[in-house]
């Protein structure tokens, strides 16, 4: 039996609020604006807290017990953007859902999805990092607000700033889940904003990512550049390239036995011991720390670089086969078969 999508369960609720065509106030997504920010604007611009204000629009339709920036039902999109006169494909911009076809085929329903960040969700309470943030940016913002591609695996520092990015309090350590504050509070003027810690209430902006690494910079301020110009460009597309690199993240983080001999040879040439992967699901790479993420994706991007001559150099170094390279990798694209050739 199919279980209910979200979709099935807000359709009756959205005739309630359906007398309206304009909310009261506007509020208008930032450029890559993260959905669940919006909406925390969007609430506070009415003086409601997040939940009261969803309560008035959908009823009892609980989005805070999934990780609703990735399920967020279409017809809630729609509404939501018609209300605050945007157009469908600025307000989808603001979710998860806008890059399928742009850095993943499809994204997952029911389970994890390429390069997006588990919340690991128990009820409302977040108990991983699954959501980074930039302190500077947020410094720097007229309005602070949280970026879409801060959820993102693929970035692990601000390319505006220079600076790792941060995915918890750096006082309590308790994830970044600025909508929690919404939470336990009579009345939102009590507490102030995104950039306070959730738990502690410390402003979060009072601190700092550190310097980025010289050589990170290098190898990946473009990946940064691609990342943060897909939502302003809905035709955008290099997927195969996307998913090649979620590949080449795979094998370097897999127990796989026959990925150990990449793993040693790329471990070496970026000067780092070695250390046998643990595999499985939780150590896949979406799910690692940022010094792991970093440490992997400077390595695949120096596999990609200089296509496919740094490429074949490995190979040809530790004898591996196209079957290591393409094991459980769907719809390959057709310049990365041809280097088999
Ligand atoms: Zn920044
Ligand atoms: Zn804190």
């Amino acid at each position: 039996m199919r279980l209910p999508r979200p979709e099935d369960i807000i359709q009756p609720i959205l005739t309630h609020s359906d007398f309206f065509d304009l909310l009261p106030c506007f509020t208008k997504p930032k450029e890559n604006e993260l959905f669940t920010c919006w909406v925390y604007r969007m609430a506070h611009s009415h003086d409601l807290k997040v939940q009261t204000f969803f309560k008035v629009l959908f009823g009892n339709y609980n989005i805070w017990n999934r990780d609703i920036d990735r399920l967020v039902p279409d017809e809630i999109i729609h509404f939501l953007s018609k209300r605050n006169n945007i157009d469908y494909q600025k307000g989808l911009a603001t979710t998860l859902k806008y890059y399928e076809g742009k850095l993943f085929p499809k994204l997952n329903f029911y389970g994890n999805s390429k390069w997006i960040m588990p919340y690991g969700i128990y009820h409302r309470k977040r108990f991983k990092y699954g959501m980074q943030f930039c302190p500077t940016c947020l410094n720097k913002d007229d309005t602070p607000y949280v970026r879409v591609y801060w959820r993102l695996s693929l970035l692990t520092f601000c390319g505006n700033c220079l600076k790792y990015l941060l995915n918890k309090c750096p006082k309590c350590n308790s994830p970044f889940v600025f909508f929690r504050q919404d939470v336990g509070y009579k009345n939102i003027l009590e507490k102030s904003s995104i950039y306070n810690c959730f738990n502690c209430g410390i402003d979060l902006r009072n601190f700092s990512g550190e310097d980025v690494n010289p050589r990170t910079l290098e190898l990946q301020s473009s990946l940064f550049l691609e990342v943060t110009k897909i939502t302003s460009n809905s035709a955008y597309s290099k997927i195969g390239f996307f998913e090649v690199l979620h590949q080449f993240l795979a094998v370097l983080s897999s127990r796989y036995f026959r990925c150990v001999p990449v793993q040693k040879f790329m471990d070496k040439k970026f000067n780092v011991a070695y250390e046998p992967r643990e595999g499985g699901i939780k150590n896949s790479f979406d799910f690692q720390t940022t010094e792991i993420r970093e440490l992997r994706l400077n390595q695949a991007i120096w596999l990609l670089s200089n296509w496919p001559l740094n490429f074949l150099f490995v190979n040809k170094q530790i004898g591996n086969y196209r079957s290591h390279w393409i094991k459980d990798m769907h719809n390959p694209p057709s310049w990365f078969m041809k280097v088999f050739d």
